[in-house]
Parts: structure tokens; C-alpha cells; sequence
């Protein structure tokens, strides 16, 4: 039988990528998004890990709902910045417009002393799926790549146009959707999380 799983983010390109991503792993599931129930908590992202941030918001949607939940804490982790702005990525700037742009904007200001050879970075996926009997499935996936100097790129979202992985020579932002897809880290940890979740559901 087919189960409902139940995706616990307000954040509509996650929430996009994270159902194109589970999409093509031929699981018997079918994927609610939290629109589904306007009244669902908002859940405050109090942990310092991706992973318990993570469980935080998949654990409290799967009680509201009665359902099995999925949530993603993801973000950038700079070397120049001692691993800045990590779990505080969406919130960086503490901008309250234009927030993925203002993020970005301080980002590349606070890097623009770095040299070429210092600019390494990695983007971080904790993926979680959490049942309403308590059990839970972690899964983390990691991108390595540089800052670029300036942004490049219109697609996904965030710090994409700044990112550029090793050994590539475009940002996640010029890159398709299932380019990117192929390589994330949101990719990496939700392959993984299915390839749990099937044994799981099995
Ligand atoms: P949170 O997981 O809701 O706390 O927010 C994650 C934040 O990290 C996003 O708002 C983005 O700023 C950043 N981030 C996470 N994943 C990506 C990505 O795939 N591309 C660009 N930025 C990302």
C-alpha cells in the first residue's frame, strides 16, 4: 500500500527539490507538502546541527499529522569563516526581504579579503525521516567547492550563484535542476534517506 509521507519545510525550492529528488527513487510513497495543514507548528530551529534541527521539525510534523515526516536542515559551511554561517545559513543577514540575496551579498562581502587559494566551502544536507512510532532514519550528504567572487547564475536558490564545486566550472546556479540534483548534497542525503526508507517501509 502506498504511504503518505508528509514533507516538513515552508521553504518552497526545498521543498520542490526535495519532491523531484524523492520522486525518482520508485518508493511506494505519496508526498504531502505542509501547505496540506495551514495549521501545522512552526518549529524553531534551536539545535547547532543540521541533524537536530532536522529531527526537531520532522518530529513535531509527524505528531501533528499522525504521519511519517521528512525534513531537511541544509546549509553553507565556509572555511574562511570558521565554518559560518553553517545551521544559521537561512537567517545569516537577519534580513527579513530579499533574504536569500541579502545572505549572499554579506557573504561575498565578508569574503572579499580572501584569497583564491582560501575560499573553500562545503553546502550540508541532513536528511530525516522520522514515523510516528518514534522510529528515525539520518542521512547527511556534502558538496565541497569554492566562493566565487561574484554571483553567477539564476537557477535554485540560497547560495547557489556563489557556489561552485570542485572540480566544475559553473555555479549550482547555472546548472540544471537535475544536474544539480546529481551532485547536491540535498541529492546525496536524499538518495541515501530512500535507500533507508524502503528497507524501512519493506
Ligand atoms: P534551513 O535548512 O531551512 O535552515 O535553511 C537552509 C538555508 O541554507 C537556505 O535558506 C539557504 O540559504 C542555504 N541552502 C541550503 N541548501 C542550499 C542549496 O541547495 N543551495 C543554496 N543554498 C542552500
Amino acid at each position: 500500500m502506498t504511504m503518505q509521507i508528509v514533507l516538513a519545510t515552508r521553504n518552497l525550492h526545498k521543498a520542490q527539490e526535495l519532491e523531484r529528488i524523492l520522486n525518482e527513487q520508485n518508493l511506494e510513497i505519496e508526498i504531502l507538502t505542509i501547505d496540506k495543514f495551514p495549521n501545522a507548528p512552526d518549529v524553531p530551529e534551536t539545535e547547532d546541527t543540521f541533524e537536530g534541527n532536522a529531527l526537531l521539525k520532522a518530529v513535531a510534523l509527524s505528531k501533528y499529522t499522525g504521519l511519517p515526516a521528512i525534513a531537511d536542515d541544509s546549509g553553507i559551511c565556509i572555511d574562511a569563516l570558521g565554518g559560518s554561517p553553517g545551521v544559521l545559513s537561512a537567517r545569516w543577514s537577519g534580513a527579513t526581504e530579499n533574504v536569500d540575496q541579502a545572505n549572499l551579498n554579506l557573504v561575498l562581502e565578508q569574503m572579499e579579503a580572501i584569497t583564491e587559494d582560501k575560499r573553500g566551502a562545503q553546502f550540508v544536507c541532513a536528511a530525516v525521516a522520522v514515523f510516528p512510532d518514534g522510529r528515525q532514519l539520518i542521512s547527511r550528504g556534502t558538496v565541497d567547492g569554492q566562493i566565487t567572487r561574484a554571483p553567477k547564475g539564476t537557477h535554485g536558490f540560497g547560495y547557489d550563484p556563489i557556489f561552485q564545486p570542485n572540480g566544475l566550472t559553473k555555479t549550482t546556479a547555472e546548472m540544471s535542476a537535475s544536474e544539480k540534483d546529481s551532485i547536491s548534497h540535498r541529492g546525496l542525503a536524499l538518495r541515501d534517506l530512500a535507500s533507508q526508507l524502503r528497507k524501512a517501509i519493506s
